[in-house]
């Protein structure tokens, strides 16, 4: 195990900053064990982190903050059984490739391949699915480190009274998970179709966008009317990916380089957004490829912004849309980013929040050092109206109050934590403001 004191710690998007007392590196579930016990001694919370990549300061803590790194590897990999288990801080593009050279395949995920198995699961971080879920709702077992120090698994056979609900998007708050057992398939392909469209056309044909795709999700650049759409399905194959020349040029240069130039242009100078916006929205054409699963759902993400996601419930998200447009024609606002649009089906997992009910995700970008407060206030008013679930991981105002009436298992999830952690060995601010104490 590998030690530091007193160092600080950021997330991605550097809006979150940490100062523990303390930072270990545990590389084994007995000495995430022994730390749990040695900061229960010392009086202090423990935290682990990912790889900060939440807005929020969900991993934050003033005590024990417990470093990902030294628990990375693939524990296991059963391809008859289609299940493979991750030490809890294994990044995702580690599983991913792991899983490509035994000929297997997450069904789902979200847009970037960076976070750790734990981090991402346990803020409910989802891509886009007709029929398929979050990540979360992929587990089928986890191995955690509970409050008193002793190490428990859960499965949906050994449920152990409602900690596998609970721990699945469990925030950290119920134990500090050790690994992640992942319920996988055998690898398939998507071609992925991607085409600009105006936002009127779009919204017309949105239920056949979203019936006919198993996998649908549009950019919206707000300061214009234009769109980009995405349609992932499955394909018998052959495989034809992006040529190399392609790929640099789409995701590298137009969707990094230049993006991130006309942010800062458009930072510097707020008047150009509006022609940014325009030019943005056409700069990638069209385009059609097929690759293995994972290389379809995730890109690179070099710009730095910062998020606020909502999750609604789906048969309001056209109203909900038409709403933000509305709003975008009363206010001046001028946001480089663009709106990006979701959905997942509903799951059973307690604090997910696509939690009993088919979901759409409305998500606002802003660059990382413009103003954000007045767009993320409005617009979250909008989805707080339609009882919206905000992404645990990225920024939203709400509270235990709010989160009550919105989640059916809140109170569930809190009485479990109760007895599991009544000292609040895992407890921080955030923690606090969603939970309540
Ligand atoms: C560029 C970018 C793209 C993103 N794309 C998407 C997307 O497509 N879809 C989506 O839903 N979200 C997305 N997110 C959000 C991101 O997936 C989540 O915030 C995720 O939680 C980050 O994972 P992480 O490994 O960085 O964890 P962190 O942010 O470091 O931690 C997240 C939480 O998990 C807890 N945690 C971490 N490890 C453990 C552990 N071992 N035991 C217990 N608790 C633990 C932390 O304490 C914290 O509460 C994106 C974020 C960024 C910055």
């Amino acid at each position: 195990m590998t030690s530091h004191n007193a160092a600080s710690w950021r997330n991605w998007a550097g809006n979150v900053a940490a100062r523990p007392v303390r930072v270990r590196t545990p590389a084994s579930t007995a000495e995430v064990a022994a730390e749990v016990t040695k900061a229960a001694t010392d009086g202090l919370a423990v935290r682990m982190t990912g790889t900060g990549h939440s807005f929020t300061p969900a991993a934050c803590t003033d005590g024990v903050l417990l470093n990902p790194g030294g628990l990375t590897a693939i524990r296991s990999v059963d391809a008859k059984a289609g299940l493979v288990t991750a030490e809890a801080g294994c990044p995702l593009y580690r599983l991913n490739e792991e899983l490509h050279s035994h000929g297997l395949s997450l069904t789902n995920m979200g847009d970037i391949g960076v976070q750790t198995v734990a981090g991402a699961t346990q803020t409910g971080t989802h891509g886009s699915g007709r029929a398929s879920g979050g990540m979360a709702a992929q587990i089928a077992g986890l191995e955690m480190v509970l409050a008193d120090g002793s190490i428990v698994t859960c499965s949906a056979d050994e449920p152990r009274s409602g900690l596998f609900d609970a721990a699945r998007v469990g925030l950290g708050a119920l134990g500090v998970l050790t690994a992640v057992t992942f319920r996988v398939e055998p690898l398939f392909l998507l071609t992925a179709r991607e085409e600009p469209m105006r936002w009127s056309e779009l919204i017309s044909r949105l239920p056949e966008l979203l019936s006919d795709n198993e996998h649908f999700d549009f950019l919206w650049f707000p300061s214009s009317e234009g769109c980009l759409t995405k349609r992932n399905n499955r394909s018998p194959g052959p495989a034809h990916p992006l040529p190399r020349w392609r790929y640099w040029l789409d995701d590298e240069f137009l969707s990094n380089s230049v993006f991130g130039a006309t942010c800062r242009l458009g930072h510097l100078a707020p008047p150009t957004i509006a022609a940014l916006n325009w030019v943005a929205s056409r700069a990638l054409s069209a385009r059609t490829y097929t690759d293995a699963a994972y290389k379809v759902f995730t890109s690179p993400r070099r710009v730095r912004f910062k998020e606020q996601e909502y999750a609604i419930p789906r048969e309001h998200l056209a109203d909900v849309l038409a709403e933000v447009r509305a709003l975008f024609h009363r206010r001046d606002w001028l946001i480089s980013f663009p709106i990006e649009v979701r959905v997942t089906p509903a799951d059973d997992l307690w604090l997910s929040t696509a939690s009993g009910r088919d979901s759409a995700y409305i998500a606002f970008h802003v660059y990382h050092p413009s103003p954000h407060d007045e767009y993320f206030r409005d617009t979250e008013a909008i989805m707080t109206a339609v009882g919206g679930r905000p992404h645990w991981g990225k920024m939203h105002t709400r509270d235990a109050d709010y989160l009550r009436g919105v989640y059916p298992s809140f109170g569930d999830f809190l009485a479990l934590r109760d007895k599991l952690d009544p000292d609040r060995r895992f407890g921080n601010a955030y923690l606090r403001q969603v939970l309540g104490s």
